[in-house]
């Protein structure tokens, strides 16, 4: 069912503490935690607690919970002091996608081209 947890997937386990992650900030329906492959100095992803298989899906299924995730991008944003800094939703497997949990990257604290690659 949309939401639920999902046995075989990773951010699902992050959410639950049975993979470890550097957790910056949860509230009662999110986590940010940071990427463990960072793209820039700053690389924090901010994902839903419930899953959703990507943004798209978590905005039709749970719009409340997709505008959680939004204001966590901002208060990351803030946290870490940055400036500017760059929203992501990789969307598809051809975009990047690799964990199929809805995922917000919010990467920052250098200069980001624009367009993106
Ligand atoms: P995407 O490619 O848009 O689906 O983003 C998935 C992101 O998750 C990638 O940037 C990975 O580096 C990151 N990632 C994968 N495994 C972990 C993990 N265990 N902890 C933190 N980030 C992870
Ligand atoms: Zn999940």
């Amino acid at each position: 069912m949309a939401g639920e947890p999902q046995d075989d997937c990773l951010f699902c386990k992050i959410v639950a503490g049975s993979i470890p992650a550097t957790i910056v900030r949860e509230t009662e329906t999110t986590v940010a935690f940071r990427d463990i492959n960072p793209q820039a100095p700053t690389h924090i992803l901010v994902i839903p607690k419930a899953h959703y298989e990507n943004a798209a899906a978590l905005a039709a299924g749970a719009p409340e919970l997709a505008a959680d995730v939004l204001r966590e991008t901002r208060a990351v944003a803030e946290e870490e002091k940055l400036e500017s800094y760059r929203t992501v939703f990789n969307t598809g497997s051809g975009a990047g996608q690799t964990v199929w949990h809805a995922h917000a990257h919010v990467l920052g604290g250098r200069g980001l081209e624009w367009p993106p690659g």
